[in-house]
Parts: C-alpha cells; sequence; structure tokens
C-alpha cells in the first residue's frame, strides 16, 4: 500500500504538531499586503510579515502546507521529472524560537521514522562555509561525510528580494544510477533526475536590505520547504511526480481527451500531455484563488498558461474545448485537501472555458501566420523573427510572446525579445489611462453575463482590492 499525496500530507502537519508547532491549511495564491511578490510561492512567502516582526504570528512554531506556483521553473515542466508551475509546498517555520540543530533533527525524524525512508538512499547539501550545520548532519544525525555536499551561493542561499534570507540544507533522495546523467561527477546538485532534491531547509539568520546588504537577525529563523508532489514522487516509487497518484489522474483524462498513450516521458507528445497536466492544475487553484484571466500581473500569468495549454492541445491533435475537463478531473483529485475546489467547480470551470474560448478563436490564423513568416525566414535564411511581427502575434492573435517563441525554436529560430519589448512598452504607454476603466467593464459586463445576475461566488471583490496593489 503506498502512501498517497493526501496521507503525506496530512502525516507531516500531525508531526509538526507533535513537536508543538501550530498547524494550518494553505494561504491564497494571492499574495496579502506585499508588493514585492506577484504570486506566492513558497511556505514563507505569506509569513513574512512574521518573520520580519511586522506582525505577531500566532505561535512561535508554525507548520502549513501552501499552494505555490512557479512561473521561472516553466521550461523545466514536462522535461525534467520533478518540476511543475503548480505545486504544494509542506513547511515547517520557526519564529525566532528553534534554530539547526531542531530542524534538522525533526526534518531527520519525520522522513526516516515516520515516512520510513531508507537512510543509505539519502544525501544531504550545506552551505559553502556552514560548518555549524555541516557538525549537526555528521555528528548528531550520523550521515557519512561524503555525502554531505557543500554547495555555493546558487543553490545553498535562499534570498528572494529583500528581507529575511540565509545558508540552506537540503535533502536529497538517490533514486539510483538509471536516472542518472552518467556523468561522473553526478552528485546532490546535479540537474538530473538522479538526486532528487525534496527539502530545502533555510536557516534565516540574516535580513536583505533594501541597498542590497546583510544584516543579523536578532532572532534568527527557520523556513522550510519540502515539496509535497516530490515527496509522494520519491515514496510512490513512481518515474516523475506527474505519475503521483492525484496528478496521474489528470495526465490520464488528457490522454484520453488527446487519444494519445503516455510514455513515461519518453516521447515528444508526453511533453505536451505533462504540460497541459501542470498548467490546468495552475489555472483551477489560480482561478479557485479569485485570479482572474487578464492582460497584466497574476491575470497574464493565469492567461498565459491556459494559453499555453490550449496550443499544446493543438499539438497533440485536440481540436474542440476540453481544458475544463482536465479541470474537473484536477478538482475530483484535489477537493480531498482542497474541499473549496468542488464548491467553485462551476465557477472555475466557465472562465476557464471562457478564456479558451476567446484564445481558440485566433489560434488558427495565428497559427497560419506564424507559419508564413518561418516560412519566409526559411527562404531568405533569417533566424530571428522581428519584434514588429512578433508583437502583431500578440496583439492581434493574442500570442503571448513565450508561445511564439515556443513554435519558433520547434524549426530552430528565436524571436527579437529588446524589439518586442519596444512595441509592448509603446502599446502599455498608450493604454495605460484606460487601464482601470477595462478592468471596470470586464467586472460589470462579463460576470453578470456567465452567472445572469446569480452570484456563484463571493470571494470577487476582494481579489479586485488586492489586484489593484499589485499592477
Ligand atoms: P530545484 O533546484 O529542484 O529547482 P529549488 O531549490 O528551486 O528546487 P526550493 O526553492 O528549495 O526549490 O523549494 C523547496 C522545495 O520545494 C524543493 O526542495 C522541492 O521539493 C519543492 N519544489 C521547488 N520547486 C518546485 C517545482 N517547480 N515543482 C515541484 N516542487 C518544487
Ligand atoms: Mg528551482
Ligand atoms: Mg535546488
Ligand atoms: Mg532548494
Amino acid at each position: 500500500e503506498k502512501l498517497g499525496l493526501n496521507e503525506i500530507r496530512k502525516k507531516f502537519l500531525d508531526f509538526y504538531g507533535t513537536k508543538e508547532h501550530y498547524t494550518r491549511g494553505s494561504f491564497s495564491l494571492i499574495p496579502h499586503n506585499d508588493k514585492s511578490l506577484l504570486i506566492i510561492n513558497s511556505g514563507m512567502a505569506p509569513l513574512k510579515p512574521f518573520f520580519s516582526g511586522l506582525e505577531t504570528p500566532p505561535a512561535p512554531r508554525m507548520a502549513t502546507c501552501q499552494k505555490c506556483i512557479r512561473t521561472d521553473d516553466i521550461e523545466n515542466v514536462g522535461l525534467t521529472a520533478r518540476h511543475g508551475t503548480f505545486f504544494e509546498m509542506l513547511g515547517s517555520f520557526s519564529f525566532g524560537d528553534y534554530f539547526k540543530e531542531e530542524s534538522i533533527t525533526w526534518g531527520w525524524e519525520f522522513i526516516t521514522e515516520v515516512m520510513k525512508m531508507p537512510e543509505d538512499k539519502l544525501w544531504a547539501t550545506v552551505f559553502l562555509d556552514d560548518d555549524e550545520a555541516f557538525d549537526i548532519w555528521k555528528n548528531k544525525i550520523g550521515m557519512p561525510e561524503e555525502k554531505i555536499v557543500r554547495l555555493g551561493k546558487d543553490d545553498n542561499f535562499w534570498e528572494i528580494g529583500t528581507g529575511p534570507c540565509g545558508p540552506c540544507s537540503e535533502i536529497y533522495f538517490d533514486r539510483g544510477e538509471e536516472y542518472g546523467c552518467g556523468s561522473p561527477d553526478c552528485k546532490p546538485g546535479c540537474d538530473c533526475d538522479r538526486y532528487i532534491e525534496f527539502w530545502n531547509h533555510v536557516f534565516t539568520q540574516f535580513s536583505k536590505q533594501d541597498d542590497g546588504s546583510y544584516e543579523n537577525l536578532a532572532h534568527p529563523n527557520i523556513d522550510t520547504g519540502m515539496g509535497l508532489e516530490r515527496m509522494a514522487c520519491i515514496m510512490q516509487g513512481v518515474d516523475s511526480i506527474f505519475d503521483v497518484d492525484t496528478i496521474r489522474m489528470v495526465l490520464e483524462e488528457v490522454c484520453k481527451i488527446a487519444g494519445v498513450e503516455y510514455a513515461d516521458g519518453a516521447k515528444p507528445t508526453d511533453v505536451s500531455v505533462r504540460i497541459i497536466t501542470d498548467h490546468v492544475r495552475s489555472a483551477t487553484f489560480m482561478i479557485g484563488d479569485t485570479i482572474m484571466p487578464s492582460n497584466e500581473g497574476r491575470g497574464y500569468v493565469l492567461r498565459r498558461l491556459i494559453r499555453r495549454a490550449v496550443r499544446h492541445g493543438r499539438k497533440l491533435g485536440i481540436e474542440g474545448k476540453f481544458l475544463s475537463e482536465v479541470a474537473d478531473k484536477v478538482i475530483e483529485s484535489s477537493k480531498e485537501g482542497y474541499p473549496e475546489l468542488e464548491e467553485q467547480r462551476v465557477f472555475i470551470k466557465k472562465i476557464i472555458q471562457q478564456e479558451e474560448d476567446r484564445f481558440s478563436k485566433t489560434l488558427n490564423q495565428g497559427l497560419a501566420i506564424i507559419n508564413e513568416y518561418m516560412d519566409e525566414m526559411e527562404k531568405s535564411g533569417e533566424t530571428v523573427l522581428s519584434g514588429e511581427k512578433a508583437f502583431k502575434l500578440h496583439d492581434t492573435y493574442g500570442f503571448p510572446l513565450e508561445i511564439t517563441e515556443e513554435i519558433l525554436a520547434e524549426r530552430g529560430y528565436t524571436a527579437d525579445r529588446d524589439d518586442f519589448d519596444i512595441y509592448m512598452t509603446r502599446q502599455k504607454e498608450l493604454g495605460k489611462s484606460d487601464a482601470a476603466k477595462s478592468d471596470e467593464a470586464w467586472k460589470e459586463s462579463e460576470i453578470d453575463y456567465l452567472f445572469d445576475g446569480e452570484t456563484l461566488f463571493t470571494g470577487y471583490e476582494k481579489a479586485e482590492d488586492e489586484g489593484n496593489v499589485v499592477s
């Protein structure tokens, strides 16, 4: 009997409950009072005011399971076994309470005694000069020295923007040579899928200032984050996060609709199947948190994800609308952890369908135009699409730049990003004064139209307020 994703979530929170942590489920994906961040991307992000001392935490120790979106991983999605734009992060936190020793010791207790992971498969990394963490792994845990890898700032120093930051210690699981890149230097930190990083312990002992300098925190903090899907992938002994019980259900629906067979990542169509699976998960949770498709901010992130999923559907040969059926599966497979998705089912599906509809109308034409462009490029020997043309695809056919770039890349071409940006900036300047007005228009005409005046959903006004913070 394999541990289900939902069971792992529960075991984690229960475990930290026994260590006197105040436990709770996820905060919204929309940051609260935080202009530095568009979308919540880690367990600690919604807790920043507690770390910085701006607000008093409900308890000195906390543990959560947080919904996260990371679009900076988008290029990995579908290609690696371990990245999604949406994932859940299990986290344990100490606000000036316990520090490195308890964090590592309890982490080890959880993975070896509760999860019963075999010790010989586990590795740790520490920041270059963090001898304190190295000694805890070596002397308290008894990990052989050669399995404690020292890594540099890129991997093992955590900071996002300004605020709390510090060295990290990551825990890896060795999935075996068959998952490896074959390099003799392959070890934790390698890009391949053999040593899979599943838990990051951040020792928040500094605060990064606006001028880039670091100050010591009077009371150092602990912020750990474990990818729930990655943990489930390891515990279930499956190839990738897409094979984890709850996600596999969604993936199979995509395969069914497309009429393709999934081959564990070995076939080119697998990548599209994974991308659709992931992006619909993101879209479902984003809309569930009242984010609406739009041309800026969070709404544009959502729009890009939905459109990219549509385009990959087309690539698989799906002609009709299909995303809301996939969303049904996301809701079904996630509602144990997120019962509110069930209540919002009608709303979520309507929004996805409407955005899919919008893009479907221009997609065929856009694809025809970009094919023409590429044929011209082939004749003339050019390899870079002009910003003007990329902008036309964006403006007239609703192609986000990354979709254009993705299609170009399939024939070995790129787009002139800088030139494209010039057109975008020009358009934004022209449209600026109308931005607020168009938001209002959306609210009145489309929400009413969607529900014929019925109130199905009450979180909308809140989203409008918070949405204004970032734009
Ligand atoms: P990686 O190096 O694999 O990209 P990371 O170091 O960027 O991961 P952290 O910022 O340390 O990730 O996040 C804490 C944990 O969250 C990771 O150890 C991992 O288990 C999980 N995680 C991070 N990014 C993703 C993602 N895109 N999809 C699924 N899980 C993720
Ligand atoms: Mg990463
Ligand atoms: Mg990493
Ligand atoms: Mg990490």
